[in-house]
């Protein structure tokens, strides 16, 4: 209470003061890009996702636009070390739809290089959020992302070394419907190669997908 009297939480947009709970004023609050989706097989990121990789359902909280809030949170939350932002987010989510039929919420890593620089993933405690409000357990181990050596990439510059897949992920036969996590989708690239990664070591999963936003 004292702590809020003197450094008091401050709109991350416009700087008003605003309740401690709360990460936007009402204001900007209101400036918010919601996309309004339903967690389900027919909007518009499950549309363009299908042509990629097989997907059941999908959600994006906000559409992301340059220099719109979404993108500023966004930036926040990947570059500012405000991983608050993140837990707001989820419980955001978690306001607006369900996530039925899910057994296990797998977040997208980081090259290790890029964790040490930032010192965090950005989808951490927004995926540990997420499984403690949709009592779904998260698996951040699930997935690698292999580490691209710098010398050893200019030397095989083919495109069959470029495109080969930067990430491997664990196997099992188990049947699991599991829900990917990643922070913008743009052109799908990185969740579709992820998708083929674990349908190739994990025959019977069943993949959906959750974004903060779509561009
Ligand atoms: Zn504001």
């Amino acid at each position: 209470m004292l702590l809020d009297l003197i450094f008091p939480t401050r709109c991350l947009s416009c700087d008003t003061i605003i309740p401690s709970n709360s990460i936007l004023c009402e204001n900007c609050e209101e400036q918010l890009s919601y996309t309004h989706f339903k967690f389900d097989s027919e909007n518009i990121l499950t549309q363009k996702a299908k042509l990629l990789f097989p997907v059941e359902k999908a959600f994006a909280l906000f559409y992301f636009k340059d220099e719109n809030l979404a993108q500023k949170l966004i930036h926040g939350l990947k570059y500012g070390n405000q991983q608050f932002i993140g837990k707001h987010l989820a419980q955001c989510i978690h306001d607006r739809i369900k996530l039925n039929e899910i057994d296990e919420i797998i977040s997208v890593p980081l090259h290790e290089k890029k964790l040490k620089q930032r010192g965090y993933n950005q989808l951490t405690l927004f995926g540990n959020t997420l499984s403690k409000l949709y009592n779904i357990p998260v698996n951040h181990q699930f997935l690698k992302r292999n580490s691209h050596d710098k010398a050893q990439a200019q030397k095989d510059k083919t495109h069959r070394e470029e495109t080969k897949s930067v990430f491997s992920s664990q196997s099992s036969q188990d049947s699991k419907h599991i829900l990917l996590i990643d922070d913008v989708f743009t052109t799908g690239n990185t969740l579709s190669s992820i998708a083929w990664e674990i349908l190739s070591k994990n025959p019977n999963y069943r993949i959906s997908i959750l974004v903060i936003a779509i561009d």
